[in-house]
């Protein structure tokens, strides 16, 4: 099995060394293309406006100058002697739960393999307490990562479709399973802006994200997490509402 590892916190995080432990329990065949830099937050960006540099750091491990969809892109066009069968995108630091997801470098790195037709799987390590940064524990994502993904490496997957995992911010003795669930959603939109003045006295912005109010809606994935379980989530790149669909379309019949 041909996997290809990517990671929206760049080539250096943590979260990739991570994955690729988990990835070599099922296979010696682990390629890496990741960006240089963070990448969070990203979505599905693709660089167009300048080029993308490309660095080799031994004969399957690169990174790219350009974001999460540029690093996967990369890795299967130029980096791979052939096509991946799979790609793993992360872990990540931090959630990837409910509204999340349309943000997400991670989630968005496997959506790009899901376009190309390849089975694609997002992880991120859920962390509880605020300022973490660099300390985030991994510790579940290691233990039980090997346990979620063997089901997901040969279930049936409908093309563009991708598996999205989150792990709670728990030691790994206190998860109490994994539950495939749906994508919540949080009540309201995304956090904080913060204002300041830098060395020179010019103002700037930098977006808070503080705890997110939001509904624990029986079988959503923000439930999974609150109550101590892994969350599997089934995607699809289809984000029509097809239940206003024709509401819609009467509107524009003549
Ligand atoms: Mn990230």
């Amino acid at each position: 099995m041909r996997i290809l590892l990517t990671n929206d916190d760049g080539i250096h995080a943590p979260g990739l060394k991570v994955l690729e432990g988990i990835a070599r329990q099922f296979s010696d065949d682990i390629w890496v293309c990741a960006p240089d830099e963070e990448q969070s937050g990203m979505g599905h960006a693709l660089t167009l406006a300048r080029p993308v540099r490309l660095r080799k750091h031994d004969d399957r491990r690169f990174s790219v100058t350009g974001t999460p969809t540029d690093a996967v892109t990369m890795g299967m066009r130029k980096v791979m002697d052939a096509q991946p069968d799979v790609i793993l995108s992360g872990v990540n630091r931090g959630a990837n739960l409910a509204d999340d997801i349309t943000y997400s470098g991670t989630v968005s790195a496997a959506i790009e393999g899901a376009l190309a037709g390849i089975r694609s799987i997002a992880l991120s390590q859920v962390y509880a307490k605020e300022g973490m940064g660099a300390d985030v524990p991994f510790s579940a994502a290691i233990e039980w990562g090997a346990k979620v993904l063997a089901p997901l490496l040969d279930t049936p997957l409908p093309q563009r479709t991708l598996v999205n995992v989150n792990f709670p911010p728990l030691p790994p003795a206190e998860v109490k399973g994994i539950r495939a669930v749906r994508q919540g959603f949080h009540d309201y939109s995304r956090g904080t802006v913060v204002e300041g003045r830098d060395p020179r006295g010019f103002k700037y912005y930098w977006f808070g994200l503080e705890a997110i109010e939001h509904t624990l809606d029986h079988g959503t994935d923000l439930e999974a997490i609150d109550e101590g379980y892994i969350s599997v989530t089934p995607l699809q790149l289809d984000l029509t509402h097809h239940s206003s669909l024709g509401a819609l379309a009467d509107r524009f019949t003549s």
